[in-house]
């Protein structure tokens, strides 16, 4: 993902308006890898600006979806997870107690849809989701429920 600093100019160049708010949101993107949801960006960013509203983080990141700079992912985690990680095509690790979300890259390039399949639909994109359990929640032990 670009730095905050070019992601500023370019929501300028589109005529999009920039706040110190947004700036905010773009330096809690960038390099993060933790696949965030919109929900834990809008508190990372209170702290530094408390008079941010959700709302706002929402349409930072619609934003910044149209523009190309982050990737909106459901996973199965019950929220949407913000991915600025969208140089590099890569796929996901889900834990399915804590739901953390990891990258993974590896080549897929065999990985195809039989023929047979094929005449009736195109494919554009394939998302490789492993589901399992993290270290931290397998040394836990199993949660009581
Ligand atoms: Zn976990
Ligand atoms: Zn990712």
């Amino acid at each position: 993902m670009k730095t905050a600093d070019e992601l500023t100019d370019l929501f300028r160049e589109r005529g999009l308006r920039m706040t110190p708010q947004r700036q905010v949101i773009f330096r809690l993107l960038h390099d993060n890898d933790r696949h965030p949801t919109v929900e834990s960006l809008y508190d990372a960013a209170r702290t530094d600006m408390p008079t941010i509203s959700l709302k706002t983080v929402y349409q930072t990141v619609h934003d910044l979806e149209t523009m190309g700079e982050v990737e909106l992912l459901d996973v199965g985690t019950g929220s949407i997870r913000v991915d600025p990680n969208v140089d590099r095509v890569h796929h996901h690790l889900v834990c399915r107690q804590c739901g953390t979300v990891r990258d993974v890259l590896l080549d897929i390039a065999d990985l195809r849809v039989p023929a047979r399949y094929r005449r009736e639909f195109t494919v554009e994109a394939v998302e490789v989701v492993f589901r399992g359990v993290c270290d931290d929640c397998a040394s836990a032990g199993p949660t009581a429920t």
